[in-house]
């Protein structure tokens, strides 16, 4: 398998889960475990994830981010939402106003 083949396949594989059982992901999870250069640029894309992810959970979400959001999607959605979505959002979402 090529590199480049091997880094696709598993850029969103995790190593240490169910996925290292995956038919489709053992030949490129093979040729990681023998290739330093893809286990090096896979571990780098991993910590660099990790990092990203620990960072944006620090940010404050903005009192009026979905207002926001709606406005600026609105143009783009064809079909007002369905309800239960909507409901389903508002409770994952405080609001402080
Ligand atoms: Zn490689």
């Amino acid at each position: 398998m090529e590199c480049r083949t091997a880094r696709e396949l598993l850029d969103a594989a995790r190593p240490d889960s169910a996925d290292r059982e995956d038919p489709e992901l053992q030949a490129a999870f093979a040729h990681v475990d023998e290739c330093d250069t893809c286990a090096e640029v896979l571990e780098f894309r991993r910590g660099f994830d990790r990092r990203v992810g620990e960072i944006v959970r620090d940010v404050p979400v903005p009192a009026d981010l979905r207002a926001r959001l709606q406005q600026a999607f609105a143009p783009m959605v064809e079909t007002p939402q369905p309800r239960p979505a909507a409901e389903l959002t508002q409770r994952h979402v405080p609001d402080s106003d």
